[in-house]
């Protein structure tokens, strides 16, 4: 990547400016960056100063992906209207898409947010089931609107018709234990539910339960969690917009592995590789209330530039043949993250799959408060050389490693010489 012209004075003048922006966004680092270039798993500041992204999961085929650029450019050029008019990409990249999913769910309905889908989706249920009560896990994200911010626990109090349960990382014992527990939880959650008469619309669970602290085994708990709810009367719906298009290898969708059949999957971020993408894909029967009772316009969901670019992320995705790719990497960097957690104290718990890991951290001399600030300063350390990644967990005591799938090996080596610089720093 080129450097780029701008000056670091820029930065601090920037910072100053942005109070426009009012008190409620947030910036990473110690010290924030002012990113003006990417390229496929790099990005380079006003300084010139290039990193390597092990962090953003939405540039996911590469920053500036020249060929999802081109498609952007080649039909933002040609003609850009809304699904109120008939056009071939929106039709081909529907079917595109379902095409990965399996045969049930056959439908797809386009957003522009994660947010939005999964908002969607509450409406549908609400509509299908004729009820409103929600069940979500302890510390989910679920995304901005009104209805999903009360059903985010990470996020604010939840509304009085949402339940939580603890994640299934949360339960300890063998696979199938876990599996049983978490379904318990899920029925006591309905059981209260029914018992103040609100009823059950359905169970939203991130398939990696992200914002819980991550959690990718395959222990049948979605399945296991699905068959409850749906005898209970409730749809099962999964927010992919952390574990889709391949982020945990080997399939397309972290929901399959465990064999469970969902009725919805909400999806956005890595969608359309920063370009705002997302959608529902759910099973035709549920919308038959809905779609009878409402029309759905979603003035630039599914318009034609943003299908021409989804379309072209499937395109890179199915090239580079990401299940296999990510799957791979992820035994690379678990083998690298093994020999660290052996090696250094300060490493505890490493859960994660393809390319999206947490590592516990925690400082063996001290209380748990101080984990997070050691979370923090390898974090703003890794920062400072060059590899961005972030935290993660309820207590803010995990690292989060979520790179472009377009990851290599030498990128994997770099981010793991440059986590156990820290570790030595930390020993020393
Ligand atoms: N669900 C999950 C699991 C998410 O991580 C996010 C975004 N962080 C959302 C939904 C909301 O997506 P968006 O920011 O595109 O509205």
């Amino acid at each position: 990547m080129q450097s780029s012209t701008q000056n670091f004075s820029s930065t601090n003048e920037l910072l100053n400016r942005r109070s426009v922006l009012g008190p409620a966004y947030r910036l990473f680092y110690d010290q924030p960056l002012e990113l003006v270039k990417g390229d496929g798993v790099w990005v380079e500041d006003a300084r010139g100063r290039q990193f390597l992204d092990a962090y953003n999961n939405v540039p996911v085929v590469g920053h500036c992906n020249p060929a999802v650029v081109a498609a952007l450019t080649q039909q933002a050029a040609t003609l850009n209207t809304h699904t109120r008019y008939l056009h071939e990409n929106i039709v081909r990249y529907a079917e595109r898409l379902l095409d990965l999913f399996p045969s049930g769910l056959d439908t797809a309905m386009f957003t522009c947010t994660g947010s939005e889908a999964n908002d969607l989706a509450l409406r549908i249920a609400g509509e299908f089931t004729g009820q409103r009560g929600l069940i979500v896990t302890e510390n989910a994200y679920h995304g901005v609107t009104a209805a999903v911010a009360e059903i985010s626990p990470s996020l604010a109090e939840t509304a009085p018709h949402v339940r939580v349960i603890p994640p299934p990382s949360q339960f300890a014992g063998p696979p199938d234990a876990v599996a049983d527990r978490f379904a318990q939880a899920v029925d006591r959650a309905a059981d209260d539910l029914e018992a103040k008469g609100i009823g059950i619309a359905a169970l939203m669970l991130d398939s990696v339960f992200a914002s819980d602290g991550l959690y990718v085994e395959s222990s049948n708990a979605l399945a296991t969690a699905a068959d409850r709810i749906h005898a209970r009367g409730g749809l099962f719906v999964v927010d992919e917009v952390q574990g889709g298009f391949a982020r945990t290898g080997s399939h397309w969708w972290s929901f399959q592995r465990d064999d469970c059949m969902p009725d919805m999957v909400s999806m956005g971020k890595p969608m359309g590789n920063g370009h705002p993408v997302a959608g529902l894909v759910l099973q035709r029967h549920l919308l038959e209330h809905f779609g009878n009772n409402y029309r759905y316009f979603n003035t630039f969901g599914g318009n034609t530039v943003s299908a021409a670019v989804g379309l072209a992320v499937l395109d890179e995705l199915e090239r580079i043949n990401a299940p296999t790719h990510v799957h791979d990497m992820g035994l690379y960097v678990s083998n690298a993250l093994d020999r660290l957690a052996q090696q250094y104290d300060c490493i505890g718990a490493v859960r994660g799959a393809g390319l999206y890991w947490c590592i516990d951290v925690h400082d063996p001399s001290s209380d748990s408060a101080s984990d997070a600030r050691i979370a923090e300063s390898i974090v703003n350390g890794m920062c400072h050389a060059g590899v961005l990644i972030g935290t993660s967990g309820i207590h803010g005591n995990s690292l989060k490693i979520r790179p472009p799938l377009v990851f290599q090996t030498e990128h994997v080596d770099r981010l793991i010489s440059t986590l156990e610089q820290q570790c030595k720093k930390l020993r020393a």
